[in-house]
């Protein structure tokens, strides 16, 4: 065993959090611990002091207006799951986080870690890019297409809290993947939105980082219907490939779940 010892301290506010983080460039927000713990564990983390944000409650909450839905950071994706506010609103994102994990993740597992970790099969990336959402930080505002970087890697700077995320309500969603079957992480996950301004596909789980595939946003804007996206080939070029799927099956699945994420939009 590698010995490593760490402090623990619970913020009661977020001001406080913000200033705990600040004192060490080596801690770590602790917020459901569902994948720092575990990556703790095996000492592939090893911060030097856990900041708890988990019990703050102006971090935890579901607002619905002004065209919009904002789901403070630290709210569990089993609340999300189960709001009639989201679901009224965007039913595809309650969908979507009733399909994470098993339900000790959905309970303990928040958006705003999901969002921070950005681990390329996680769902909610999907549906902050399918939607066009801002990623809402203690300093400033970053719309999802500048937030994701790349594996596991944001534009989130040392020291940036993840506040909320703010999602705008669509004409129509909807979110398909195809599942690994012992984790439920997206082997491919694609979350497609009609707004009134275009449409938005983002993928997950294929690719290092989540992305659009413009070809069918293209295709999308001039016929809402998974036909018109039939012929569209996904090159696997740059895709995943491991022990659960090829990089050329996880192209092929693009396609499949697209063409699904739409239908359901379309229900
Ligand atoms: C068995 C298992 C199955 C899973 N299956 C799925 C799945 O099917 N789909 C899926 O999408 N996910 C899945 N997950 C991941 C899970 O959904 C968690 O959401 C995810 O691990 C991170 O959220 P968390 O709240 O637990 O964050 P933590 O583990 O506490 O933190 C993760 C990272 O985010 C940082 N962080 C946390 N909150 C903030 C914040 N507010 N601002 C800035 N940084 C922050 C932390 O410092 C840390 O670096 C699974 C996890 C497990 C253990």
């Amino acid at each position: 065993m590698i010995p490593y010892a760490f402090k623990y301290e619970r913020a009661a506010s977020l001001s406080e959090a913000e200033r705990m983080i600040a004192q060490s460039a080596e801690a770590k927000l602790l917020a459901g611990g569902q994948t720092l713990v575990a990556a703790m564990k095996l000492r592939l983390a090893r911060p030097s002091k856990l900041v708890d944000i988990s019990g703050l409650k102006e971090l935890r909450y579901i607002r619905v207006g002004n065209g919009s839905v904002s789901i403070g950071a630290a709210t569990p994706h089993n609340e999300v799951a189960t709001s009639a506010d989201v679901v009224r609103a965007i039913p595809a994102l309650a969908a979507l986080a009733g399909l994470i994990g098993d339900p000790a993740v959905r309970h303990m597992g928040t958006i705003g870690g999901s969002v921070a970790n950005n681990d390329p099969a996680a769902d909610y990336p999907a549906a902050v890019l399918g939607l066009g959402a801002s990623i809402v930080t203690t300093r400033r505002s970053i719309a999802a297409d500048d937030f994701f970087k790349g594996m596991f890697e944001t534009a989130l700077a040392d020291g940036e809290i993840i506040k909320e995320i703010v999602l705008p309500i669509p004409e129509r969603a909807g979110y398909r993947k195809f599942p690994n079957p012992a984790s439920r992480y997206a082997l491919v996950g694609v979350f497609v939105a009609k707004t009134k301004s275009g449409v938005r596909v983002a993928v997950t789980g294929a690719a290092p980082c989540v992305f659009r595939v413009a070809a069918m946003e293209t295709a999308l804007r001039r016929s809402f219907a998974p036909e018109a996206i039939a012929q569209i080939v996904v090159s696997d070029e740059g895709m995943n490939s491991d022990i659960h799927a090829s990089a050329e099956y996880r192209a092929h699945l693009v396609g499949v779940m697209a063409r699904r994420a739409v239908a359901d939009a379309l229900r």
